[in-house]
């Protein structure tokens, strides 16, 4: 199932194969291609990064990383209803609305190793003052091989470089240089153990990151390289979301065939990522960072990965 069309007002989704039509929609800025070659489409991010009202306000970039199939453009779909229902209570949505956005699929067709980012780039006042402009960026990886292993590792460390925060979908973790990043375990099932949230998740991190003596000494010192590095780091535990969910191919993504649990603990993890009062503008040495500065690091960066 891949999100479908609907009237709705503020926002489409259409697929990446169509022309472009002025509708926001995933555009692919960075491919991994078959001979492990990095692209680059310069005119698609400066289309996005260079457009008028946000090219000189200051960038919060939001990544959310990890492997196929693991719920992260579910999650990001979720991730725009907020940013498009700005301040609303109701940012939900309707129990019987498909989900559309990024689009979402179960099966197990090849996708593309690399970082999409939302077309539109969304405006928020913060209670400071500021406005600054929010990018959402959705970047994934394959472990198949070696090789892809590889690719994949470079994507992330690039995409975590660009991001202000990034969520680490499964706690896969793989780059150590951030301002801020978020693991999020999905399918938590040992809520007894420790809870669902953020709560729970701190518990579960400090004991994952527990340097004990009889480890191996290069995990002991990749543990107190990850402890030193991070200016933020926090956990959160996601319940499984239903077998509907998981399992059955004609599910569109409607709230009334989503675990209230999951429900539930989307309404804390979404505003907390996203509120207006927890949006960090982008720092590199120090400074703030604007959409076009972005856009010149992104393709400084990449010269780096391309050698
Ligand atoms: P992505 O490749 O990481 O972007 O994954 P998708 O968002 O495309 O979702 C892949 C499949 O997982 C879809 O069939 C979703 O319905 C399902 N899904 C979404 N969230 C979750 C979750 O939290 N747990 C499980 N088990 N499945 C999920
Ligand atoms: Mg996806």
């Amino acid at each position: 199932v891949t999100g479908s069309f609907t009237d709705k007002a503020t926002y489409d989704w259409s697929s990446e194969e169509e022309e472009p039509d002025g509708r926001a929609r995933p555009i692919q800025v960075l491919v991994v291609k078959d001979d492990h070659t990095f692209e680059l489409d310069e005119v698609a991010l400066s289309r996005i990064l260079l457009a008028e009202e946000v090219h000189n306000r200051e960038v919060v970039a939001i990544s959310v990383a990890g492997a196929f199939r693991k719920g992260k453009s579910f999650l990001m779909d979720f991730m725009l209803r907020y940013m498009y229902s700005q301040a609303s209570e109701e940012w939900l949505g309707e129990a019987e609305e498909p989900l559309i956005g990024f689009s979402w699929r179960g099966g197990s067709e090849r996708e593309t190793t690399g970082i999409q980012i939302w077309s539109e780039v969304f405006l928020v006042d913060k209670p400071d003052g500021r406005k600054v402009a929010v990018l959402l960026m959705d970047t994934q990886g394959t472990f198949d091989s070696q090789s892809t292993l590889r690719d994949s590792a470079t994507v992330f460390a690039l995409s975590t470089m660009i991001s202000s925060m990034q969520v680490q979908n499964s706690g896969f973790a793989m780059s150590v240089l951030f301002q801020s990043m978020i693991f999020l375990v999905r399918d938590w099932s040992f809520p007894y153990e420790f809870g669902y949230g953020q709560e729970g998740g701190m518990k579960f991190l400090e004991k994952r990151l527990k340097i004990s003596e009889n480890q191996h000494e290069e995990l002991q010192n990749v543990r107190k390289h990850i402890h030193s590095c991070f200016t933020n780091i926090s956990c959160f535990l996601m319940p499984h979301p239903g077998l509907k969910v998981a399992t059955n191919p004609n599910f569109d993504g409607r709230l009334k065939e989503i675990d209230r649990e999951f429900i539930n603990n989307l309404q804390i993890l979404v505003p907390w990522l996203l509120s207006p009062k927890n949006l960090d503008v982008k720092e590199i040495n120090g400074s703030n960072i604007t959409c076009r500065g972005l856009l010149e690091y992104f393709k400084a960066y990449i010269k780096i990965y391309q050698g």
